[in-house]
Parts: C-alpha cells; structure tokens; sequence
C-alpha cells in the first residue's frame, strides 16, 4: 500500500522527523567558505575602520574654517600638505589650514570634515578656497563606525555569502569555523544503466541521476558520496544501502521506487527501517519514498530524470538545508502566463517556465522580471518527464494545485525561481 501524501504534508513530514545534525566543526580559509555555515558567532577583534578616514577626495578642513562661506565670498585656507594613501596624516591641523586627501584616506589630528573637492578652489601659492560649508563630521567614516571590538557581528547558524566572506576579510579573519558537511549518499538503481562515459547498448541507457543528483549536493554545500550503479538485485540493492547509510548522514536512491515488483527501493527500506511515505500527489514524482533507517533519511527517488530533479528541488534540497540547521529561500515573482494549462486529475503539476521579460525590461540585459515590471511572460516547457533535456536552460516552475480547473492563457502566475 501506498501512503501518499501531498507536497504540503510531505514538506512537513521532512521538517518535523528530521532535524539539524549534531555539529562538528572543520576550519577553512575564506576562499573555501562560499555556502559553508558559521558553527560559532563571529565577534570582532578589531576597531573596522580602524582610523577616520574621509570617505571622498577633497580637503580635510576644521569645519568651524567654513563656516559662513559660499562661492561669492569663498573661506581661504593654507595648505598644510597631502595626506598619502595608506600612510597615517603627518602633524595636526590648525585653524586656518587644510590638508588634501582623497577618498579613504586618514583624516589628520584636528580635522573634523572634510571638504569635497567639487566646492574648493585651488587659488596657487597654497592657497585653497572653501565655496561650500561642511559640518563637524561630515565626509567622514570614524574608527569603529563598521564595527567595534566585541560587537557580534555573524552569528552561529549563518550561512557565509560573498557579502559575509567580505566582512570576515574587513575583520582581519581569514579562516573560520564552520559546520561539517553533511555527506550525501548517491545510488543508481537499474539494469540498463551504464555510465555517461559508456556507449549504451540496445536498451541501455546513460545515468542521468548520479552526475545531477551530484550536483544538487554539491549545490547545497554538501559533500556527495557516489556509490555508483546498482543492479536490480535485492542482495546488492541492500549490501550498498547498508553501506551509504553507515557512511553518510543521507541516502538517495533513484529508480526503482514505483509499487512494482521490479522495484525494490522500498523493500531494501522497510526492511532495514521505516518507510515514513511512499508516494507524493504531485506530477512528475508521484513515487517517492522516504524512509529512516538508523534514525538517518533515505530517499527513493523516481528513476526519470524530470521527476527526481522536482523531487529534490521541492524535498532533498531543504532536507540537506534542514540536516546543515539552515534553510532554503525560495524567490517568486509574477507573470503572465503564454498558453493555457488543461487541469490535472488530483495531483499537483509543477511545471518549468522560461521567462521572457516584460516590456519595462527591453534591453536591460535581464531575462524575466525586473522591479516594477508587470509584464514577464512565462512559458511552460513541456517535456515528457523521461526527457532531462526539456529542462535545459528554464528559468524556474510554476505549481497548478491539485483539482484546478486549468490556467487560462495570460493569467498571473507565480513562478518560483530555480
Ligand atoms: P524506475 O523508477 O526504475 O522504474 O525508472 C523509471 C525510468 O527512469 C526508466 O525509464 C528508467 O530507465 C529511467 N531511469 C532510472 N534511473 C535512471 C538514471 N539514473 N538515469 C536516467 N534514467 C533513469
Ligand atoms: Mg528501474
């Protein structure tokens, strides 16, 4: 018997059976710390800036100087020097002077802001005219403004971005705890699977899983464990899913997850665990599994390809996020739907769209839809679900829930990003 599920009741089954691994922590260096997760808070050990600098080429001025001038009756000031890049500001300012200094350059003892070189005159002789009055620090970033010793600045959990990569590196922190990654088990099951490297004979065809699921793993910033090609054997199906499991934190399966008797994922599953469900009310991916074994997730995902991408788009995906204590953001926009979609029969249909952008984006170089713009199109790409070329290049999916009556052309739909 079936216990199937829908993609809602399937998501929460995952969120709630499953949750964060223990952590263990590994150190790496900033330049392989893309996606990893922070496994402490991140406290800053040092004043970011670390001195005042200005932040735009001009003259660094004692604001008081300026007061009261304008471009009719400019401030006239001497000029005491140059501050150099990367070099601290000689002497102090005193009233009556000022300094040049360009853009993130030390601001001198004395200074209190700096003038923008578009409201200055340079008059010869060292002298400089002010045509516009600055106030008490203005064009300055001070010692500490990004950040001040102690201040939390990440916290345990983050995932690092290059934004988060880039403030490590302002705090002078090039390597970093992080979780371990969660390791992704990969089985193929079939009799006529050869790898991609072969030439398949009459009725065998390439492996399409191992390579993608792959990628998906190493997508998420986990590490895929690949255990190759199985036959439909129930004693080899076994012996390597005993394997994966004693090795990695997740198995994936792909074939041979269907009610058939050809189809022994779910009896490798239920006899070394439990099968929490088998089958999804969703079009492609009707007969996944999942399943526990040692307290550890083992997916059985459909061998065709279209079908094992959605599942695990919609459910491996946030699992691995889940297992790393993170999750998946998923970003929608609207558009307007190309062709009219027939119902489905109580299964939800997630179907690719490409986009085309609207009107507002002609040229803009940006496919889909920008900000403001209402027009994108979305055109589904229809494929049979065997054909993983179908799916080349699309730009993200659309869902018409189970027991629509269609999808009318034009409509706005809301396309999910992939
Ligand atoms: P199954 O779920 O084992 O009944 O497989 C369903 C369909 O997917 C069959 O046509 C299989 O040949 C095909 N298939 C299964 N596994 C793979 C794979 N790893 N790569 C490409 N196609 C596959
Ligand atoms: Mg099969």
């Amino acid at each position: 018997m079936l216990t199937v599920l829908t993609p809602q009741e399937a998501a929460e089954v995952i969120f709630e059976r499953f949750v964060p691994l223990a952590e263990s922590a590994e150190i790496v260096g900033l330049g392989g710390a893309l996606g990893r997760v922070l496994y402490d808070d991140v406290v800053a050990k040092e004043y970011v800036p670390g001195f005042d600098r200005s932040t735009v080429d001009g003259y660094a001025v004692i604001s008081s100087d300026t007061f009261g001038c304008s471009e009719s009756i400019p401030a006239l000031l001497m000029l005491s020097g140059e501050v150099l890049m990367g070099k601290a500001a000689q002497g102090a300012l005193l009233s009556g002077t000022c300094a040049a200094v360009s853009t993130g350059g030390d601001l001198p003892e004395g200074a209190d802001a700096v003038v923008m070189l578009e409201y200055t005159e340079d008059f010869g002789n060292g002298l400089i005219g002010i045509t516009s009055p600055v106030a008490p620090g203005n064009n300055i970033i001070f010692k500490g403004d990004d950040t001040v010793i102690g201040n939390a600045i990440l916290s345990c959990g983050t995932s690092l971005t290059s934004i988060e990569i880039g403030i490590l590196a302002a705090l002078g922190i090039d390597q970093v705890a992080v979780r371990r990654k969660p390791r992704v088990a990969i089985i193929s099951t079939g009799d006529e699977l050869v790898a991609p490297s072969e030439t398949p004979l009459r009725g065998q065809i390439r492996d399409v899983n191992t390579p993608m699921l792959t990628a998906v793993a190493e997508q998420c910033h986990a590490l895929p464990v690949v255990y190759g090609i199985v036959r439909d054997d129930e004693v080899a199906l076994r012996s390597a899913v005993e394997r994966a499991v004693a090795e990695c934190d997740i198995t994936l399966i792909s074939g041979g997850s269907s009610a058939g008797t050809r189809d022994l994922t779910a009896c490798v599953i239920e006899a070394a665990g439990d099968i929490l469900f088998h089958g999804i009310a969703m079009k492609p991916g009707k007969p996944t599994i999942l399943g526990v074994i040692d307290g550890k997730p083992v997916f059985g995902l459909p061998g065709h390809p279209v079908a094992a991408y959605f599942v695990t788009e919609l459910f491996v995906r946030p699992l691995i996020a889940r297992l790393m204590g993170t999750e998946i953001v998923r970003r929608t926009v609207t558009a307007r739907l190309s062709e009219a979609l027939s119902s489905n029969h109580g299964r939800a249909e997630y179907i690719a769209v490409m986009m085309r952008r609207g009107d507002a984006m002609q040229g803009s170089g940006v496919r889909g839809q920008g900000p403001g713009d209402e027009s994108a199109i979305a055109r589904p790409v229809r494929g049979k679900s065997g054909l993983i070329s179908s799916l080349a290049g699309v730009d993200g999916y659309i869902c018409v829930p189970r027991d629509s009556e269609g999808i009318p052309k034009g409509a706005v739909v809301e396309v999910t990003l992939l």
